[in-house]
């Protein structure tokens, strides 16, 4: 769609480039909601693609993943034996509904900023323990907990000016063990819950990240070899009835039905495996 109210478009090509902060800004990546909505007040677009990081960096310790890292890229990423929980990049790139047009254009960083309930890459991001690494105004950086990024329906921490520069994923999650759910509505809908179970050997625990069923994240971490009734009471003392999500993908009710259902079926599988 076109933006009536944008007045200018900066590519810059590296830090030093990007202009400081101004009302009416909006960072663009690839544009797939930042085109597809009017952007009333946006004056001047900031293409972050034009800083051109590499997508995909094997760095000491993890993976770095780029907020450019198109969802593309990230899906046919290879699964090296040492990282077998790289399967769930696709995993969750299949979780978000869009041809082949959105996963060559939509980013990691843009799904993770935009921040909706179903965003796929919060579920895969926060299941492998990231951390995000962020560009703040002035030319400073910090970094937060990937399952600590999203706080609701479309709402990020981060603040004005800031941007998402990478995700990175420590080794010691990406050689785990991963079992994962995801269920929508209807066929081609967004999901209604998305569940990621993942076995930390060092802690010896169970670790259930549950989104899309609730507005933000949530993280259980439970012995590894944690009983049925154990994860059923679990999530009973995290989530109470009130704490799931309410929209046309699916009523709370049977969201919180589906968190138990699904977190169950995770549990079994690592068990068994
Ligand atoms: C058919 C279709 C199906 C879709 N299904 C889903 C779905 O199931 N789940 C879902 O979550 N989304 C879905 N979307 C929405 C959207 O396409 C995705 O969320 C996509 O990943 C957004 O990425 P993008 O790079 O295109 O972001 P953009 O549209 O470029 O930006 C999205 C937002 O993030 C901000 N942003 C982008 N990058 C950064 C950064 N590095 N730092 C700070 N802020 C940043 C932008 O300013 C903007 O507010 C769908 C869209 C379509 C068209």
């Amino acid at each position: 769609m076109d933006l009536g109210t944008v007045e200018e478009l900066v590519a810059p090509r590296d830090r030093a480039e990007l202009p400081a902060f101004a009302a009416g800004d909006l960072l663009l990546a690839g544009g797939t909601w930042v085109f597809s909505d009017p952007q009333v007040g946006a004056r001047r677009l900031i293409d972050l693609t034009a800083l051109a990081w590499p997508s995909l960096v094997d760095v000491p310790g993890g993976l770095e993943i780029a907020a450019t890292c198109t969802l593309a890229e990230l899906a046919a990423a290879p699964v090296p034996t040492g990282r077998p929980a790289l399967e769930l990049a696709r995993f969750c790139c299949d979780a978000l509904r869009g041809s082949f047009k959105i996963w060559n254009a939509a980013t990691v960083g843009g799904n993770l900023c935009l921040a909706l309930v179903a965003a796929p890459m919060v579920a895969f991001v926060a299941a492998l323990e990231g951390t995000c690494t962020v560009w703040t105004p002035g030319g400073g950086e910090r970094e937060l907990a990937a399952v600590d990024l999203v706080v609701g329906p479309g709402q990020t921490c981060l603040e004005d000016g800031e941007i998402l520069r990478s995700i990175t994923l420590p080794e010691a999650a990406l050689a785990s063990r991963t079992a994962v759910r995801q269920v929508s509505l209807t066929t081609y809908g967004r999901s209604a819950a998305l569940l990621v179970g993942r076995i930390d050997a060092a802690a010896q625990q169970l670790v259930v990240t549950v989104t899309a069923s609730t507005p933000h994240p949530v993280q259980l971490r439970l012995p590894a070899d944690v009983s049925a009734e154990g994860l059923r009471a679990a999530i009973a003392e995290r989530l109470g009835p009130g704490d799931y999500y309410d929209d046309v993908h699916g009523d709370p009710a049977w969201r919180q039905h589906l968190t138990g259902l699904l977190a169950e079926e995770i549990r079994q599988e690592l068990a068994a495996s």
